[in-house]
């Protein structure tokens, strides 16, 4: 695991914000920065880009170097590498400018495929695969939709490779190559004892041959660079022969023996391979390297010792090869913005979830949301056939209906309306200007967000309303300091749930507001406004059609629990409780202090008070060892535990 040395996340933003430090603006004062400099910009911003692209999207922040009065563009170079980082010309799909004073921010929406692409895009984004392959006589970087593909068939290859034969599936086609390797012209030579200096070698360079030259001194250095682009490109393609000392024009020159010694030569190469990256999707373990041999075979000119030719014969490998960790982001809350490592790259990279491989849970339940075109950290959700559809679940819990504006629940409502006698006017004001939506309350919503709750809010609510981007609200008895910081933090955290778990895949931001019943100028304190960021109209829900989508992701956030099917199918998968379970589940702790719950096996008891347990430790702030669960047989309380 890596920390980006220079990307810092603001984690007290209601988005996920990175701040990417002074950057130069537009594409006139770009072309005359150095051109140096300019990489680095571009480079660092392409990163900040990657990890909100794939962490369910973001805000970057960034200090012009230069003031303009002028709106500016953003400069050729960001626009071209940030259109490189989506595989599509369709920039305006992802990422959306702004230029606020000397501040300017690029607003990124999630990855996610669409469904039409959803089989031919990979699931996450990346600056570079560090996958090579071999083309005819040339090495080539494999970008990352080529890189996809190369995985996805890996993956599926050796999943329908038979293995009941006890042998190790890998070892088959290695032991093939290995014979195609030792019919190549060029294994005479790698098995000869010295050579000439200056003979023309009787081959030439094909897809398992090449020859480099070199006329550096810094012979160590040379080989350390070029080495494990060819290690990766022979191992993905059909394996070959890297010669080290021989010209395009196949003239054996050698390294001169003044620049290197023979030992150091072999170390280096072996060195450098050892730390070639692989991963496996077969049953080899991961020590199982690159298979390899490198040979220093002596030069001589005119019966003289001259130098040394090196040549190391690469076998082609069973699954995939890297020249060095690919380079893709994320952004986690311990790690800031990270970079990905090897094992973790192809595992996002080919998630597919359990589709393809179980027939069994398509005969018994339906998919609610699937992998291929939802943002890359969401979980496949299925609920069982016959239950509700989250569409259902949706219109039951949270109907929006067109010019009207509705409180849910209503129950809750009424009640807090009883007990705070100005709530019902400083709401009113807030959202009288809105004709179609949905006010949802809460006592907290921090609680249902897996959060702890606040004691002083009297309750939160979350408006989604047509023309508007979500607002949640956070009502307080009294002023707090704290206030602004809880509501952010809960907007934050609903807006991550809402893409990584609900799956949506619009342009989304929970605003933020604090309102306070004893103040009696809430609007003139907080300026109007809603967040400090003017977001782009493109955040507003345009459509009933959009507010039933964000509700629908609502659904699965609210009521998601991980199946325990996950286990066996080892790979996890979500499951929805039923609107009757989450009814339940939504009385308030501090007023419902017994409840009995009866049902016939397999309804759904035991998850209902493991959601219950959750909410205990929330609302009251305590440990888990505080709270006690009795149960009737021992593997359910190990579950539990
Ligand atoms: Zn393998």
């Amino acid at each position: 695991m890596e920390t980006h040395p220079s990307l810092a996340v603001k984690w007290s933003c209601p988005d996920l914000t990175i701040y990417a430090g002074e950057v130069t603006i537009g594409e006139e004062d770009r072309n005359k920065m150095d051109s140096k400099k300019r990489k680095l910009e571009k480079t660092r911003i392409t990163e900040a880009a990657c990890a909100l692209l794939n962490s369910g999207g973001g805000l970057i922040a960034m200090q012009m170097t230069n003031k303009s009065e002028h709106p500016v563009e953003m400069g050729q170079d960001l626009e071209k590498s940030l259109r490189e980082l989506i595989m599509s010309p369709n920039m305006q799909a992802f990422f959306e400018t702004k230029q606020q004073e000397d501040q300017f921010y690029i607003f990124v929406k999630s990855w996610s495929c669409r469904p039409e692409d959803g089989s031919t895009k990979p699931r996450i984004c990346s600056l570079g695969s560090s996958l090579y392959c071999r083309s005819i006589t040339s090495k080539v970087a494999m970008d990352s939709r080529e890189a996809f593909e190369f995985l996805k068939d890996k993956k599926a290859c050796i999943k329908y490779r038979p293995t009941d034969d006890g042998a190790p599936p890998a070892k088959i086609p290695r032991a093939m190559c290995q014979n195609s390797l030792e019919s190549n012209p060029a294994f005479e030579i790698f098995q000869s004892k010295k050579l000439e200096y200056g003979q023309c070698l009787l081959f030439s360079e094909s897809t398992s041959i090449e020859f480099k030259q070199f006329s550096t001194k810094h012979v160590q250095a040379y080989m350390k660079n070029i080495i494990p682009e060819y290690i990766s490109a022979f191992a993905n393609t059909q394996g070959g022969y890297l010669f080290i000392g021989v010209d395009d024009k196949r003239i054996i020159l050698g390294c001169p023996k003044d620049n290197v010694d023979r030992d150091s030569l072999k170390t280096v190469a072996n060195e450098t391979i050892s730390k070639v990256p692989v991963f496996h999707f077969c049953s080899s373990k991961d020590k199982d390297k690159v298979s390899y041999e490198t040979r220093v075979i002596d030069v001589f000119q005119e019966g003289n010792l001259y130098g040394y030719l090196c040549v190391i014969k690469v076998e082609p490998f069973c699954c995939a090869v890297f020249s060095e960790a690919p380079i893709s982001w994320m952004v986690d809350k311990e790690k800031g913005v990270y970079r990905l490592n090897t094992e973790e790259w192809v595992r996002m990279m080919v998630d597919f979830g359990p589709e393809a491989s179980s027939k069994d849970l398509s005969k018994d339940f339906e998919c609610q949301l699937s992998l291929c075109n939802s943002p890359p950290h969401c979980r496949p959700v299925y609920s069982k056939k016959g239950l509700q559809h989250k569409v259902d679940l949706q219109q039951r819990l949270f109907q929006v209906s067109p010019d009207c504006l509705k409180y849910t629940p209503e129950s809750l409502w009424k009640e807090l309306c009883s007990q705070h006698k100005r709530l019902k006017g400083l709401v009113k004001q807030q959202i009288r200007s809105f004709s179609c939506g949905l006010l949802i309350l809460y006592r907290s919503w921090a609680v249902d967000l897996n959060l702890k709750e606040k004691q002083e809010v009297i309750c939160d609510a979350l408006l989604i309303a047509q023309n508007s981007p979500p607002i949640l609200y956070t009502i307080l008895g009294e002023q707090d300091e704290q206030g602004q910081d809880y509501c952010n933090h809960t907007a934050f955290t609903l807006k991550q749930k809402l893409v990584n778990t609900g799956g949506y895949t619009g342009r989304v931001c929970v605003m933020t507001k604090v309102l306070c019943l004893s103040s009696q100028n809430n609007i003139e304190t907080n300026g109007g406004s809603v967040s400090p960021i003017n977001y782009p109209s493109s955040y507003n829900l345009a459509n009933i059609q959009e507010m039933q989508d964000l509700l629908q992701a609502l659904v699965i956030v609210l009521l998601n629990f991980r199946s325990f099917l996950s286990d066996q199918l080892g790979c996890e998968i979500l499951n929805l409780l039923t609107a009757q379970q989450y009814e339940i589940l939504s009385k308030s702790l501090r007023k419902t202090r017994e409840l009995f719950v009866h049902g016939l096996p397999g309804s759904g008891k035991t998850i209902i008070a493991m959601k219950i347990m959750e909410k205990i430790r929330n609302t009251f702030h305590c440990e888990t060892d505080s709270i006690l669960y009795i149960c009737e047989n021992q593997p359910l309380r190990d579950f539990i535990r």
